[in-house]
């Protein structure tokens, strides 16, 4: 990026709520069920019909809103925001306008660097979905209305991101802090977690900002980041050439990895934001605030740091393990059998992330259940195998969804710690390299290890390598 300008970007993100039902009506919010079949004349926008508010919803959005230092508005009005579209059937969106229900909040974030940033929030308020119109089957659109009434929640930051990095991090920390919440399941990919990117680029040390673009439909936290970045580097070029940012709407694609316009500012809405006559304002009591709040789980950086002093792990493994409250409770469930709380973080953090990241799975679909993981390094501890021989068993317990003992009394994998076994495989490797005996008699300590190696070859890998060498030394000591 040419060093003369700064980047301005602040984010708008729609997150949907997982509430069982509707933010007007009691219809379901279930996906993938036949189009169409999930309505009722409230989403439907039939004329004379009544939205009743969701409750759910409310606090959905206020612990939210505690969760990022957000002041919660005793009094919130609902707005109705007035357009057309074919997936809109009432002609106007039920949202918040004037008064959201949160307001002046923050999220911080870590940069590479290492240092830490706050991006303020400038407010969380609540909204209905549309429907959706699908235009890629046949030659005409059709239309689902579904969607129509489920429940979002739009978290706007302000302008205090300045590097894709920032942006991307502060949508990781955002994902993070709803998916532990359990209010959103945070997926980009299938539309539940959406963010609109504002851009703008400004001569560094110059007070006022930039003409801004809105880039839209990016559905990847990566894709976000490359979006920015392009859009960045498209305005530095069009302002270097002494030319104008013109403010519009774009849309990415991430084929071609470019923006395309979508439609430009002098054709926006209107949308004559009235407040809604058919909703009485959201009054959130103190009472029910406290309510709320005790009812907040423990959030990640909470966990993070209860990692570190309760289990004494390096900052790093509580980052990696309280990444996901998935992944956060899958460790602290493998604890339930053992408490070796640094082999348990190594297995989780390596051994099982390679394969969530290499099948690109999620650690509940992950086949080895925590106990099992348990049980294993439980079996290591315990002498009764050895960690070579554990990690044969890994992959045979990722194959099969078998136990560890099962697999080890299957397959005769119990480790070897009787001496008289141990030291007739000794005697064997011996007799059978007597060159070798030399050279370790005349100093080379060296090939001790290749004794080892031989001597747990010739037990199949199951003898116990302290007591392999042990005996070793001393029989080689006989020689002298
Ligand atoms: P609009 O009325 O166009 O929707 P808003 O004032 O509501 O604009 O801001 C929408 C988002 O754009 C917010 O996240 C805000 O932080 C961000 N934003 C506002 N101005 C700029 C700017 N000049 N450059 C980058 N982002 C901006
Ligand atoms: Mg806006
Ligand atoms: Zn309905």
């Amino acid at each position: 990026m040419n060093p003369k300008y700064e980047a301005v970007i602040g984010l708008e993100v729609h997150a949907q709520l997982l509430t069982d039902t509707k933010i007007f009506c009691g219809c379901f919010t279930k996906f993938g069920v036949p189009p169409n079949t999930n309505v009722c004349p409230v989403c439907l926008g039939h004329p004379g019909v009544l939205p009743v508010m969701n409750k759910k919803v409310v606090e959905f959005t206020v612990l939210m809103g505690l969760a990022t230092e957000c002041t919660i508005n005793e009094k919130s009005i609902f707005a109705r925001k007035n357009y057309f579209y074919p997936d809109l059937p009432k002609g106007y969106q039920i949202s918040q306008y004037e008064k959201p229900i949160c307001e002046h909040g923050n999220i911080s974030v870590e940069l590479k660097s290492g240092l830490k940033k706050n991006i303020g929030i400038t407010r969380i308020h609540m909204e209905e979905d549309a429907g959706k119109s699908i235009h890629d089957q046949g030659d005409s659109t059709l239309i689902d209305v579904n969607r129509c009434g489920t429940p979002l929640m739009e978290i706007v930051s302000e302008p205090d991101m300045h590097s894709a990095e920032e942006a991307y991090l502060y949508l990781i920390k955002l994902k993070q802090i709803v998916t532990y919440l359990g209010i959103c399941d945070g997926n980009m990919e299938e539309g539940s977690l959406r963010c609109d990117a504002n851009v703008s680029v400004r001569l560094k040390g110059e007070e006022k900002f930039g003409t801004k673009t809105e880039v839209k439909n990016m559905n990847s936290f990566r894709n976000v980041e490359k979006a920015i970045e392009y859009e960045i580097e498209r305005q530095i070029d069009i302002l270097e050439d002494d030319g104008k940012i013109i403010q519009q709407t774009l849309l990415w694609d991430a084929d071609a990895s470019l923006v395309k316009p979508m439609r430009s500012k002098e054709e926006a809405h209107d949308y004559r934001y009235f407040p809604d006559p058919d909703l009485m304002p959201i009054v959130v009591s103190a009472n029910w605030k406290n309510e709320i709040a005790s009812s907040m789980p423990e959030l990640p950086k909470k966990r993070r740091d209860r990692f570190i002093s309760e289990f004494s792990l390096p900052k790093y493994d509580a980052e990696i393990l309280t990444s996901s409250r998935e992944l956060a409770d899958y460790y602290e469930n493998v604890l339930k059998v053992t408490n070796d709380y640094k082999s348990v973080s190594n297995w989780v953090m390596t051994d099982v992330l390679k394969v969530v990241n290499d099948d690109k799975i999620s650690i509940k679909e992950f086949p080895v259940t925590p106990e099992n993981l348990g049980n294993l390094i439980k079996l290591i501890n315990e002498n009764v195998i050895n960690g070579k021989i554990a990690k044969e068993i890994f992959p045979e317990m990722l194959r099969t969804k078998k136990g560890p003992q099962e697999i080890i009394k299957e397959k005769n994998l119990v480790q070897i710690t009787d001496t008289k076994e141990i030291e007739t495989a000794i005697d064997k490797i011996l007799s059978a390299n007597e060159s070798q005996i030399k050279e370790y008699l005349s100093g080379k300590d060296k090939v001790i290890g290749f004794f080892v190696g031989q001597i747990m070859k010739e037990t199949k890998g199951k003898a116990n390598p302290q007591i392999v060498n042990e005996l070793l030394k001393k029989k080689l000591e006989t020689f002298r």
